[in-house]
């Protein structure tokens, strides 16, 4: 946030009105405290409540984490298979861990996700560091890590998938856990040390059980949690009447519940902060308006004309891109000359709009567009993209920079146009605190979406793979009407998002 101080000079709430501990070492981490530098948009305040749980989820980090008595402890429990019954458990230290896989927006979403869950059960969260996870980003907890290390005792947990044995569904199936009345004080006794949860998109009905609050009461006594998601799962904590409570309080504005987690938890390094702050200095910092384009291809497709237009169409019906002039009879259509051109000369607002995608094509022809033309309110506009990787790659390290850096630089623009179904975009909305423009997704290549956008209902994901379930009433139901929190996506009609 901004704050003028008396002497009317800007001044800067670094740590984001108490979002952000203090008293990290600053030149290890430059982006943590810096990144509010670069934000024209203040973004939302976090509730005093939802500081409070951040600061005593950091101590039961430090508490509990790994190098402690407690931790070593706790893994001993793992390898011997025996809890102590669920009184020990409660008073033990709990743990997460949130198994990263899949694109990078994924797996933010994910984490972010394992992380909000964790604060709300007293869980310690440890994020398996594979997929560049331990090296992207900055530790989020002072004074300890969030990595899980090396020597796990459930050596194969990155395989654990919905056929798993000690899924939480399938020990459900299996009835070697059971919530019902009969099983006794959720399952007093044998508890198991550890259970897998499954929220993938392929999740049945079972896993799927993980929204409901009997089942919270069940997986509470567990010590040890593996979890496996590729999903933004956080609107289906919004149904679990034992969580929404508290939700509320920690997030009095529900839609900016992924704002404040993205931004607590996901520092880049320095080297992906030097890719930001160098590219937004050189191509955006100097623009009066900036508009990011967020441009979601995949690498077998081919250049879509009809996607350009869309794009075109999108951001033109919209107001975030000038209509180019039409060139006068007898004119090069240059402008140049051209009444309706406010302001010509060095003096004229400049707007700098930042592509990102695999692909270089929408953005050579975008830039050649506003160069050929002039555009009709006579801004000069200037079309950007950091880099186009042609084709998604898995556990490549440059690769997943400057994948990190364009989701930042996305988030520093004014408005932003995002491609449906993305977590890429999602992850940059959030960032950003921005509510974006979603391009529908086309239902065939030849087809230009009509409209071909439209402004989505909140900055907060989408979650893709949600309950259709009704716990209270133990049968299928709507779930986008549940909660008045929760309603569905409009990129994706089955997914939720919080509003
Ligand atoms: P999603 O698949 O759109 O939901 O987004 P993900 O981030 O999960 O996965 C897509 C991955 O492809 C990214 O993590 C990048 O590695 C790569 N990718 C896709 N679009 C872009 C882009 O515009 N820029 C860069 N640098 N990488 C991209």
């Amino acid at each position: 946030a901004v704050r003028r101080g008396v002497s009317g000079e800007r001044s800067y709430d670094r740590l984001l009105g108490g979002l952000l501990a203090d008293g990290f070492d600053e030149r290890s981490c430059r982006s943590r405290y810096q990144s509010v530098l670069y934000r024209r948009r203040p973004g939302r305040q976090p509730s005093a409540y939802l500081v409070s749980k951040l600061r005593q989820q950091e101590a039961l980090q430090r508490r509990c984490g790994p190098g402690t008595e407690a931790y070593s402890h706790a893994l001993e429990q793992l390898r011997s298979g025996k809890t102590g019954g669920a009184a020990a458990a409660s008073q033990d230290c709990k743990y997460l861990v949130s198994i990263s896989y899949r694109g990078l927006g994924n797996r933010i979403l994910a984490a972010a996700s394992a992380f909000l869950y964790s604060v709300l059960t007293d869980r310690v969260l440890l994020v398996d560091p594979s997929n560049e996870m331990g090296e992207l980003f900055c530790e989020p907890f002072p004074g300890t890590t969030w990595l899980l290390p090396p020597g796990f005792p459930l050596s194969s947990y990155t395989n654990f998938s919905i056929s798993t044995a000690e899924s939480y569904g399938n020990m459900l199936r299996n009835k070697v856990i059971r919530t019902d009345a009969s099983a006794g004080p959720a399952g007093a006794g044998d508890v198991p040390a550890f259970a897998y949860v499954h929220l993938d998109h392929d999740a049945t009905e079972q896993d799927n059980l993980f929204f409901c609050d009997e089942d919270q009461r069940v997986l509470g006594s567990i010590p040890w949690l593996v979890m496996r998601t590729d999903s933004y799962f956080v609107p289906g904590l919004f149904l679990d009447t034992g969580f929404r409570e508290e939700l509320a309080r920690m997030f009095p504005e529900p839609d900016a519940a992924f704002h404040h987690v993205v931004r607590y938890l996901f520092h880049p390094n320095n080297h992906v902060w030097g890719l930001v702050t160098r590219y937004h200095d050189a191509y955006l910092a100097g623009a009066a308006h900036r508009v990011g384009i967020q441009v979601r291809v995949f690498g077998a497709q081919p250049n879509s004309p009809e996607l350009l237009e869309q794009i075109t169409r999108c951001t033109q019906k919209e107001g975030l891109l000038p209509e180019l002039l039409v060139p006068a009879a007898g004119e090069d259509g240059d402008g140049d000359g051209d009444p309706v051109v406010a302001a010509a000369g060095p003096t004229r607002k400049t707007k700098a709009v930042l592509v990102t995608s695999l692909k270089s094509w929408y953005y050579e022809r975008l830039k050649g567009m506003y160069w050929e033309r002039a555009a009709a309110t006579g801004e000069a506009v200037g079309v950007h993209q950091p880099s186009h990787e042609e084709f998604q790659r898995f556990g490549a390290r440059s690769h997943d920079a400057k994948a990190l850096a364009e989701m930042h630089l996305l988030s520093l623009t004014d408005a932003l146009v995002t491609t449906a179904w993305s977590t890429f975009g999602y992850v940059a909305q959030g960032l950003g605190g921005l509510r974006p423009w979603v391009m529908y997704r086309p239902e065939n290549d030849t087809h230009v979406p009509d409209p071909p956008c439209g402004r989505d209902v909140s900055m907060d994901p989408c979650f893709h793979a949600p309950p259709f379930y009704d716990c209270r009433l133990k049968r299928g139901a709507d779930s986008g009407k549940i909660a008045p929190q929760v309603r569905h996506c409009i990129d994706m009609s089955w997914g939720l998002k919080i509003v």
